[in-house]
């Protein structure tokens, strides 16, 4: 996470990681803008380049080839990563809806969404056909269908719908592999069929007569039965029906046609053209609003209209970036004029290809292999990262324009602040904040946020004892309601791991100083996502205290309650010898968070952490509790090993931890392996004197692991061995499914090193 010295004045949110956003995400990251907050809100991790997508589904590239990592690069340009899916537009308070979180305020807006595959207009199609968009979808269909192709025994009919550049190259790149894997499997290929339906008269209509002419020859010459003028009006299973009544069988039906803006754009006010695309004037801002920008295929330029292809996405983004850059400035955005040409080099599967342009058309293998020297060049200005120009002096000197009002409320929020009771938050700014926001309400909570009060006051019900525990830390993710739920699971944590119910919590909260608004935005961010998480836990939020401070930051005091008999309390200390010990969750949220900040890691590895941390214990302990777990307690800063030693100690056993069978999140044993360790790891590797054997396990890959700190841990506990078995299946299949014995206790032997680790 990038942190800047800089009070955020201004808000740019950037809609969807489409060609054009990722170019200005690269160039604010070379170039900050003093003040400004860069969010990206998208529902992928990893964008396809549509360039190299056919080269990918024909096998000549992988995943990561093709794929422009989200999470990285908008690491890498200082800017939030929001996992999620914009719904839907609030212009008049000027905030992004989205799907599973809080709105998202804006100053200025830019979205670069892509188009949406229309399948409305034929029947089923819906149902029966995949569209190449939104890729993931597509990525996991094409992925189980390689699979049926590999096992297939009968022979598969594919039907392609489509028949511009994109249907054709993708048609050629799902035959060229496809065949191939059979040939691999000694399976006769021609036991393949294609077709392809198109409603123009030929395909390719927008390319030169002789482009359309190599390709008709290419579709020809590898058995692709082409069907001209024919619209698909239906699509069932097994087949699909053309406007001429026509049906045709097909095993599995390809969308790569008849694309339209997405349909909640409709709902927004925004001018948008017949297809549903937004119409934006030269300067890249919507005709209706100019807070809003948009670029690639979801923008029509209205003066300037070209093919959707994402040459032109590409191209949107250096002068977008200027735009956006001198609209938060107040300087006058400049108009951009596309090229009316350009250069189209369409791949034909097996790494040969024919180039387009205007009247011209050329093929060879020459092109393809210039094709991908363009394209891998392309893709390295996403993954070779350049290093970042030093921002610029912070405060009144900052370029972003405020005026009256707004640069008074800027002064004071950057003037230097006194601390002690100064450095609380403004009441109105906290209160606005969490007056949106509803706590779960519970009868042993007389007062709380319903009724606040100089402090919250709470009965403990008869038979009843009180667990108590707090934690602070500062944030580790750029997404606050992200943040929130983190640090909220991370608090209840221990209430759980003691075999405790959450009844309450207070928070205490420091927020970087800023703009009133953007502070109280924070605040409303992180408390909500705290609260999803409290409220699922029945933990009523009673109170908290909120103060400025350099870093976001947030920790819980939190209480619970159990019976006050001491069998029903889940110790650190009940280890037996023969026990199992079992761990909930994988761990290495360190290492990867660590690695993260430096750009080393895959997004999708930060999603599965971030996902990791943000799963409750609660119904984990509820289990163990059960199942007769002799001691528990939940792993977070001192790491797997530390927490085992603080178990084993006061219960006089000794454990045996096996490397080998240890949950891991993915990326995690790369990470070490790359020498990437958190900050607190040499902390906890102090506790190696704990281990009989270190001198045998030092240089096992997963070694550094067992001393990785943990943000909201799974559990970590001791079962009686012969319940072991069933417990593991039963945390499985309430959805902890990283589950696993890791090793055993044993009676304290004459050593004073009590762990022994098995590779
Ligand atoms: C098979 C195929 C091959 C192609 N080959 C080429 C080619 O070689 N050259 C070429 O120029 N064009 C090609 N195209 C066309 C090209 O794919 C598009 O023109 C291009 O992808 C458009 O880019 P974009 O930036 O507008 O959006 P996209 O690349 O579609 O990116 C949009 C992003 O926004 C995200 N998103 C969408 N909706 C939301 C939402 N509501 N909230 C948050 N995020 C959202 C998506 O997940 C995605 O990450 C091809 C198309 C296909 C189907």
């Amino acid at each position: 996470m990038q942190h800047s010295s800089q009070p955020v004045l201004r808000d740019i949110v950037l809609v969807g990681g489409g060609h054009s956003h990722v170019g200005v995400l690269r160039r604010f990251g070379m170039k900050p803008a003093p003040g400004v907050r860069l969010t990206l809100i998208c529902r992928d991790t990893h964008t396809p380049y549509s360039g190299m997508l056919p080269g990918y589904v024909a096998g000549h590239y992988d995943y990561d080839d093709v794929h422009i990592d989200l999470r990285r690069l908008a690491e890498f340009a200082g800017a939030r990563f929001l996992s999620s899916e914009a719904v839907g537009l609030d212009r008049q308070a000027g905030q992004v809806l989205c799907s599973d979180r809080p709105p998202v305020p804006y100053d200025r807006l830019s979205i670069n969404i892509g188009s949406t595959p229309q399948l409305a207009g034929a029947s089923g199609a819906s149902d029966h056909a995949v569209a190449v968009k939104p890729i993931h979808r597509f990525n996991h269909r094409w992925l189980a269908l390689l699979e049926r192709v590999r096992s297939a025994t009968n022979g598969l009919r594919i039907a392609v719908v489509g028949g511009g550049a994109g249907g054709v190259e993708l048609l050629l790149a799902m035959q060229y592999r496809l065949r191939s894997e059979m040939q691999a499997r000694g399976q006769n290929p021609d036991r393949l069929q294609f077709a392809l339906f198109t409603r123009g008269q030929s395909v390719l209509p927008t390319h030169a007569p002789n482009v359309r002419q190599r390709f008709a020859r290419v579709l020809a010459e590898r058995g692709v039965a082409v069907h001209c003028n024919a619209e698909v009006t239906a699509v069932e299973a097994g087949g699909l029906q053309t406007r001429d009544g026509q049906q045709h069988p097909a095993d599995e039906v390809v969308w790569v046609t008849r694309a339209g803006g997405a349909p909640w754009l409709r709902d927004t006010g925004l001018a948008l053209d017949d297809n549903g695309f937004i119409q934006v004037t030269d300067t890249l801002q919507t005709v209706t609003d100019p807070a809003v920008f948009a670029a690639g295929d979801i923008a029509t330029m209205i003066n300037h209209p070209r093919e959707k292809a994402g040459v032109f996405a590409v191209r949107q983004g250096p002068p977008l970036a200027r735009n956006l850059r001198f609209s938060v400035e107040d300087r006058e955005p400049q108009p951009y004029r596309p090229q009316r040409r350009w250069l189209a080099l369409i791949s034909t599967g097996d790494r040969y290809a024919v180039a387009s342009r205007g009247a011209l058309g050329a093929e060879g293998r020459a092109l393809w292999r210039w094709k991908d020297w363009i394209d891998r060049r392309f893709m390295a200005r996403f993954s070779d990262l350049p290093p970042m120009e030093e921002s610029e002096s912070s405060g009144p000197r900052s370029r972003v324009a405020l005026e009256g009002e707004e640069a008074r409320q800027a002064l004071s929020a950057v003037a230097m602040r006194c601390g002690g009771c100064g450095a609380k938050v403004g009441a109105s700014t906290l209160s606005r904040a969490l007056g949106a926001l509803q706590p779960v309400e519970r009868d042993d909570v007389l007062i709380g946020l319903h009724a606040p009060d100089d402090a919250a006051v709470v009965r403990i019900p008869p038979g009843k004892a009180l667990v108590h525990t707090v934690d602070f830390f500062r944030a580790f993710v750029d997404d606050p309601y992200v943040f929130g739920q983190i640090a909220a699971n991370h608090a209840l944590g221990d209430i759980f791991a003691m075999g405790a119910e959450a009844q309450t919590a207070t928070a205490v909260a420091t927020v970087p100083q800023g703009l009133e608004a953007k502070v109280e935005d924070t605040v409303y961010q992180m408390m909500a996502g705290a609260l999803e998480i409290l409220n699922d836990a029945d933990c009523a939020l009673v109170g908290g205290h909120t103060g400025e401070g350099q870093e976001l930051a947030l920790g819980f005091a939190v209480n619970g309650l159990i019976d006050d008999r001491a069998e029903d309390i889940m110790r650190k200390s009940g280890m037996q010898p023969g026990d199992a010990l079992v761990l909930t969750k994988p761990i290495g949220t360190g290492t990867l968070f660590a690695a993260h900040a430096r750009l080393a890691t895959r997004g999708r590895w930060i999603d599965g952490a971030l996902q990791s941390m943000r799963q409750s214990n609660r119904e984990a302990a509820g289990c163990l509790h059960q199942q007769g777990a002799t001691a528990c307690t939940d792993l977070t800063g001192f790491g797997l090993l530390g927490h085992l030693v603080e178990m084993t100690r006061p219960s006089g056993v000794d454990a045996t931890l096996e490397l080998s069978s240890l949950p891991v999140l993915d990326g995690a044993e790369e990470t070490v392996a790359a020498g990437i360790l958190s900050s607190l790891q040499p902390a906890n590797v102090r506790l190696r004197r704990a281990i009989r054997n270190p001198g045998a396990v030092k240089d096992h890959p997963r070694y550094p692991l067992v001393f990785d700190p943990q943000t909201a841990g799974g559990l970590l506990a001791s079962i009686p061995a012969d319940r072991a078995d069933a417990c593991v299946r039963e945390l499985r299949s309430l959805g902890y499914p990283h589950t696993a014995v890791i090793g055993q206790v044993s009676a304290q032997g004459e050593g004073l090193e009590p762990i022994q680790l098995n590779p």
